[in-house]
């Protein structure tokens, strides 16, 4: 392809983009794909002579796309939004166009200092003091391991990737039970192992951790000879929104002396909004912090923004400096790849600026705060239904639900009944949870075109649909 028919294509791709979002809505949300069936229409081997991008195009067309669920649909309730509001789509256009390195700050000095002061502005954004730093990374799963890692360092007096585990003391790490699993896998990879990763028991509307049972927790390994290492907690678990009380947790694990991590993924976007932060009261003495800008605020996936109070530690422990890497001459530079466990990295800044100059911090608030209320909106009006149960309160624009008629006879299986039949019908998608054993329906709004009537329209849906479960 010659760089005048990529020109052309250009055109028709993003002719094609505005067409599909503009009427993604009359799709059905989930996919109605059978298994095996794109697998089937893909041929077994590559083709020997070049194809015309005519016959790649219509391909795509109908072979991709009805196998494609559509997370910018506005009446995607699944699961939590993915957004790709249109000017990051356009940064990322450009971004796939230049495709720099953004290892070293040399490798491109563009891409190191956006990265600083999008950091800078978003940490702003959400309430957090000046003094913390902050990166890019992939994924909240990445910003989580590379925390654990800190952790694990901080604990074994930065011996644990020279000398390895063997023989080292017993580190444990505290959380509660409704972690989001990227903490399992970090405790895995870590070597840390699931054995030593600690439930602390929850209680209240929040479903958060006690904090008087973390100290007991650490106090307990302590006597048994165990290294506390690290807590990390969660402001809007996957699950339900579960939200650990942070001032308290924290005060204990400063008191101990352990690392701390914020996971607040999806929640840390409602920041944004001052009268949201009350959540995470007291979160400017955590160490570390992620929240994924790729979800509820706009910026197209991947893009996660990791804070840190004092990145030296994350640093110390992830930073290798082969001699082909160094940076000769230049003081003050970052090197962000000294921040995270992959090296190469992505130009993710630019998709941060576009977003947030086009619609203003104020923009974006309004979008979330109408997602809150219109979801609220659409619980209260849920709660009144017959038949129908609220099992938890919104966090955020999150709660989740079952359907309870009288004499019916085995709630979970009705339930997931529900679900299936819901995002068979293709109106709107939803996902399933289990709260104390239960399974319930989750509800959140929060995709970015997403209007009152789309968000109040899941109660037809549902009750019709429900209705005839019977
Ligand atoms: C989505 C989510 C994650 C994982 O995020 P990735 O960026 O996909 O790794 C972690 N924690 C919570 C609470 C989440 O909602």
């Amino acid at each position: 392809m010659d760089w005048d028919d990529f020109a052309d294509w250009g055109h028709r791709v993003t002719d094609w983009a505005r067409d599909y979002r503009k009427t993604v809505s009359e799709r059905p949300v989930r996919a109605r794909t059978e298994p095996g069936e794109v697998l089937d229409a893909l041929p077994q081997a590559p083709p020997e002579a070049p194809e015309p991008m005519q016959d790649i195009f219509r391909d795509f067309e109908d072979i991709v796309m009805p196998g494609i669920t559509h997370w910018q649909h506005p009446r995607f309730f699944a699961y939590f939004s993915a957004n790709a509001a249109a000017p990051s789509v356009l940064a990322e256009f450009l971004t796939a166009a230049i495709s720099p390195q953004c290892m070293l700050w040399q490798t491109s000095p563009a891409a190191t200092e956006m990265e600083t002061r999008m950091m800078q502005w978003l940490g702003g954004a959400i309430g957090l003091p000046d003094d913390f730093a902050g990166v890019i990374q992939d994924s909240a799963s990445s910003a989580t391991l590379a925390a654990v890692l800190t952790m694990r360092e901080r604990a074994l007096d930065w011996q644990g990737n020279r000398a390895g585990l063997s023989g080292q003391p017993r580190l444990r790490v505290y959380c509660s039970s409704e972690v989001h699993t990227s903490v399992d896998r970090a405790i895995w990879v870590a070597g840390i192992g699931q054995d030593n990763l600690v439930r602390v028991p929850i209680r209240g509307d929040w479903r958060g951790m006690d904090p008087r049972a973390l100290e007991d927790a650490i106090n307990a390994d302590h006597d048994a000879g165990h290294r506390p290492a690290g807590l990390i907690l969660s402001v809007g678990a996957t699950g339900t929104g579960a939200t650990d009380p942070v001032a308290g947790c924290l005060e204990v694990a400063e008191r101990h002396g352990l690392y701390t991590h914020v996971d607040a993924a999806w929640a840390g976007a409602a920041m944004i909004c001052p009268e949201f932060r009350s959540y995470w009261q007291g979160v400017e003495r955590a160490d570390s912090i992620v929240f994924n800008p790729h979800k509820w605020l706009g910026a197209q996936f991947d893009c996660s923004a990791h804070f840190l109070r004092d990145p030296d530690d994350l640093v110390r422990t992830l930073a290798i400096q082969p001699e082909y890497l160094k940076t000769h001459g230049k003081d003050g530079i970052v090197n962000y790849s000294e921040w995270s466990v992959p090296l190469g990295r992505r130009f993710r800044a630019l998709k941060i600026w576009f977003l947030i100059r086009t619609y203003g911090l104020e923009g974006l608030r309004d979008r979330l705060r109408n997602h809150v209320a219109w979801s609220r909106a659409l619980h209260d009006r849920l709660a009144e239904t017959p038949g129908f149960e609220i099992v938890t309160p919104p966090m955020w624009s999150l709660w989740t639900f079952r359907y309870l008629p009288e004499g019916a006879r085995d709630p979970d299986a009705l339930n997931l009944a529900l679900v299936n039949a819901i995002n068979d019908d293709g109106r709107i998608y939803l996902t399933q949870t289990r709260v104390d054993g239960k399974l319930v329906i989750r509800f959140q709004a929060g995709q970015f075109d997403t209007t009152e009537a789309d968000v109040m329209s899941a109660h037809d849906v549902i009750c019709e649909i429900a209705g005839r479960l019977g």
